[in-house]
């Protein structure tokens, strides 16, 4: 009995050497360790044996019981690291794989149009400067040579705050800031910002839009400076063989205003579905400031003289870029903006 012992317990640890996974080492635990296992049926027998043999059975079956349970937990936990160790091995993080991309934002058409804006006119000397979009009838209409009963207030649709406050209409109420905050030096300025009109929504017209004004004022300014600085501009934003046209036109805050047309970028000046068959887009209006404006501003028309020019942002990067729709530039259509 004690040599079927031994045999057993070799049998035993030689199968436990075979067991390679958690399944078999189950069954292996119920063959030889479990209530049918032939270890079990020998213990269960000892008092059947005659007892000179006894005690040294039942203590050589325990002993074997014994090495048993402990030779099943030293594999346990050995399959246990190995298991581990393959999935960690399998599931490895790649660290040679290229991040996920962080997405970066960009800047918005009309702000990239702006800053290429300023950098032109910062080349020809002129300074930026801001203004409130929130301004004064007075500011907006009345310094401006337009006061209460002036008819030309009808060219602007005009979105009220309340009698006397208004959503500026144009960046215009900012000649009047700059010159009033400058005075008595000379001034080259931009002044860019939003503007607002009560107008429908269409593919040509929003009721929001930039609009970029400059304002020089000194002792000797004359007409030809500003064609020399719209021609410039002309050339250094869209290319240089553009060409300047100019017309006589009207403004309340110049005398005499004039608007300054270039020849189609598209076509040429042959004529196309862009210019309307025109060969010509219009750039701006302009003129030489007004001697009320001028002295409103508090510079002595007598002394000082001055030109003024305005046009919208939207407008160039739309010819420039082909862009038939307005109301794209503020429908925040990623798909839109990311081309730019
Ligand atoms: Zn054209």
């Amino acid at each position: 009995m004690l040599q079927k012992l031994h045999e057993l317990k070799e049998k035993a640890l030689q199968a436990l050497e075979m067991v390679s996974d958690s399944d078999e080492l189950d069954g292996w635990r119920v063959g030889h360790l479990g209530r049918k296992s032939e270890l079990n049926s020998i213990l269960r027998n000892v008092g059947q044996l005659i007892p000179e043999e006894r005690p040294a059975v039942g203590r050589l079956a325990n002993q074997v019981k014994l090495a048993l349970e402990v030779a099943y937990d030293d594999k346990a936990e050995a399959l246990k690291r190995q298991e581990l160790e393959r999935a960690l091995r399998e599931q490895r993080s790649d660290v040679t794989l290229p991040g996920r991309p962080v997405s970066v934002g960009r800047l918005h058409l009309s702000t990239q149009t702006l800053r290429e804006i300023y950098a032109i006119f910062g080349a020809m000397g002129f300074q930026v400067y801001e203004s409130p979009d929130v301004e004064t009838d007075e500011l907006n209409f009345g310094l401006l040579n337009m006061p209460p009963h002036h008819p030309a207030r009808d060219m602007w649709d005009t979105f009220w705050i309340s009698d006397e406050v208004l959503l500026r209409t144009h960046t215009s109420p900012g000649q009047i800031r700059v010159m009033r905050e400058r005075y008595p030096e000379p001034i080259r300025v931009i002044l860019p910002g939003k503007c607002y009109r009560y107008e429908q929504i269409t593919a040509r017209s929003e009721h929001q839009f930039y609009q970029v004004e400059g304002l020089a004022v000194g002792h000797a300014i004359t007409m030809t400076d500003l064609i020399g600085t719209l021609s410039e501009f002309a050339r250094r934003f869209y290319g240089p063989d553009r060409r300047i046209r100019i017309r006589g036109s009207y403004f309340p805050f110049t005398e005499p205003s004039i608007e300054a047309d270039m020849d189609c970028i598209l076509c040429g000046g042959e004529g196309c579905r862009v210019c309307r068959y025109s060969g010509w887009l219009e750039v701006c209006g302009a003129g030489m400031v007004h001697p009320v404006v001028l002295r409103n501003g508090g510079y002595d028309p007598d002394e000082w003289s001055g030109f003024a020019f305005g046009f919208g942002v939207e407008r160039p990067a739309m010819v420039k870029y082909s862009i038939d729709d307005i109301r794209l530039f503020y429908g925040n259509d990623l798909r839109f903006l990311r081309q730019f």
